[in-house]
């Protein structure tokens, strides 16, 4: 396990991804503030092109390349919003892309990704085969893989979050993210709690499938059974050989719900 992401490499790749990625705005919520009984803001990411915060990870990962990784292109198994973000990114940067994924995949979401410029790879009848193709890749043919969430740029990224939110509510005092395999929660977690220590940080997992609060109650990351639920951007594990979120979220979340 190495160590946490932390301060300064987030404010790098705020910089870095300044240009790539539309910083988006925090607005106060009268309805969910009337229903809380508290003041509530939303921050409105879902107006990220791509359409998530994803391409925040995505975009400081690509620029992070080094030469020969730029040459070699860059290879993942999601088809949802980091398969989208990082063929968006990979784009800009001039870097070849393949999203490898199952033949269960239905057609409009491949065509999606080869709209942003990315080579679909159909390969199999699961994720799980698709995974297997991208190992593939990068042993055979010198491709990287940037994974949605357990990768120091990728969490870097997603921080940047953290900083905006923070800035944007000068009296915010709990936020409350969303948490599936922690790229997310540990970025925003580790920006505001260098920034400002007193601001609560809660992670909201679905009932089916939480994997990482599964992980934080047996102490090592293990995995849960997915079952179908509406969150379907919080589906799939945190990694057996998880190597980053597992211990950020476990040391700088407070609560997990
Ligand atoms: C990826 C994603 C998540 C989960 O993020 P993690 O870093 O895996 O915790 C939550 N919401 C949306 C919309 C996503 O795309």
């Amino acid at each position: 396990m190495s160590a946490a992401v932390g301060l300064p490499e987030i404010e790098a790749a705020r910089a870095r991804i300044a240009g790539m990625i539309r910083p988006t705005p925090v607005d106060p919520s009268p309805s969910l503030s009337e229903r809380a009984g508290v003041p509530v803001w939303l921050k409105f990411e879902h107006l990220q092109h791509t359409g998530s915060f994803k391409l925040r990870g995505a975009s400081n990962a690509v620029a992070r390349l080094d030469e020969a990784a730029r040459a070699g292109g860059v290879a993942a198994a999601s088809t949802g919003n980091h398969g989208r973000a990082l063929a968006h990114a990979a784009r800009r940067a001039g870097v070849r892309a393949v999203i490898c994924m199952s033949a269960l995949v239905p057609r409009n979401k491949v065509e999606a990704i080869e709209a942003l410029g990315a080579e679909a790879r159909i390969v199999g009848a699961s994720q799980d085969d698709a995974q297997v193709e991208v190992d593939r890749l990068i042993a055979e043919e010198g491709m990287v893989s940037i994974p949605p969430f357990d990768h120091r740029d990728v969490i870097a990224g997603q921080g940047t979050l953290g900083l905006e939110m923070i800035e944007a509510v000068p009296e915010l005092d709990t936020l409350v993210v969303q948490l599936s395999g922690g790229g997310l929660i540990a970025g925003i977690a580790a920006a505001v709690k260098a920034r400002r220590p007193a601001v609560r940080v809660v992670g909201v997992s679905m009932a089916r499938g939480a994997a990482m609060q599964a992980s934080l109650a047996a102490g090592r990351p293990v995995q849960v059974e997915e079952l179908p639920t509406l969150a379907d951007s919080l589906g799939g594990g945190i990694g057996l050989d998880n190597r980053h979120t597992f211990a950020m979220v476990r040391d700088l979340v407070d609560e997990v719900v």
